[in-house]
């Protein structure tokens, strides 16, 4: 028995850190939405035990690193599951992003393995799960719209952002998300106006959605990766309607309401960066598998 899984990315549309917590998490408040660039994951049943992880790309690891990997191990411990799993990941997503791409396929295979092992699981306890995987695990099993807090696994939802174009140029650096938080020094860091945020989308003000976007994390890895600043400014020379940094980077998005405009910058950028994608921002509730 085999089971095709979408595991959608995500932005940032805001993005804040309040503050260290005593257990070494921070405490972050963000606005998370999924776009139309998804990873597939094929799940097939096997006889055996085993759970076995395949991917063309290099970038991706086959083994108990993989996260997918961590979430079919938790839900076979948890609830005695005999059978096994081979986890065929197609990777769409660039890996080590700031797009959760990792998050999302480990999403997807806990919902995916929800039907295939009949575990009658909700989906609330599937997010309570994939929390203990990491932070970004939860929101990914909802997909939509999302206002996140505590370390990112308290998740609110919110109406779907006015549609538009999402435009993401990656540079070839990777970024390290545990270095760009322990370089992240919050006395002196503009905060974004997450609350702003949330009432611009729930009230479908694209123009204020667009002039809230902000991420706290731009400070640190700005300054480590000056190629991630020179992307931002081509695009708005471009004249995207606004530009951020997604996660800790190093991706670069930008929000376009119209398909020449759209055009036009994608173009443009990808004379300057190899990785250019313009896909829709999504913002729904991923359907039930
Ligand atoms: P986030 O936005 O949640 O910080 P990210 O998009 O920056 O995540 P990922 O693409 O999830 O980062 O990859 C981060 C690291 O996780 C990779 O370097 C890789 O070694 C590891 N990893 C584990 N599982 C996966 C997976 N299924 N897909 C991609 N990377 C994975």
């Amino acid at each position: 028995m085999k089971l095709m899984v979408k595991a959608p990315a995500k932005i940032n549309l805001s993005l804040d850190v309040l503050h260290k917590r005593p257990d070494g998490y921070h405490e972050v408040k963000m606005v998370m939405t999924t776009i139309d660039l998804a990873d597939r994951i094929e799940l097939a049943k096997r006889n055996d035990s085993k759970i076995i992880v395949q991917s063309q790309n290099r970038f991706v690891p086959d083994d108990q690193r993989n996260l997918a990997y961590q979430a079919a191990h938790l839900l076979k411990e948890r609830f005695n599951v005999s059978s096994g799993v081979t986890i065929n990941i197609e990777k769409n997503i660039p890996v080590a992003a700031g797009l959760a791409g990792g998050s999302s396929d480990a999403a997807a295979t806990l919902r995916g393995l929800n039907t295939l092992w009949e575990l009658g699981l909700s989906l609330d306890e599937l997010a309570d799960i994939g929390a203990e995987i990491g932070s970004d695990v939860s929101f990914c099993v909802y997909g939509g719209t999302a206002l996140a807090t505590g370390r990112g696994e308290v998740i609110e939802h919110i109406e779907t952002p006015p549609n538009c174009w999402v435009i993401l140029a990656k540079p070839e650096t990777g970024v390290s998300t545990a270095e760009v938080y322990r370089n992240l020094r919050l006395g002196n860091v503009e905060h974004p106006d997450v609350d702003g945020m949330v009432s611009a989308i729930n009230e479908q003000n694209y123009a204020d959605m667009c002039k809230l976007v902000g991420n706290v994390l731009e400070s640190v890895t700005l300054n480590m990766h000056p190629e991630v600043a020179l992307i931002k400014d081509q695009m708005k020379r471009f004249g995207a309607d606004a530009v951020l940094m997604s996660g800790s980077g190093p991706t670069v998005f930008c929000l376009v309401k119209y398909d020449s405009r759209m055009q036009r910058i994608y173009n443009g950028l990808r004379g300057f960066c190899s990785k250019v994608y313009a896909v829709r921002l999504l913002g729904e509730r991923l359907p039930l598998d």
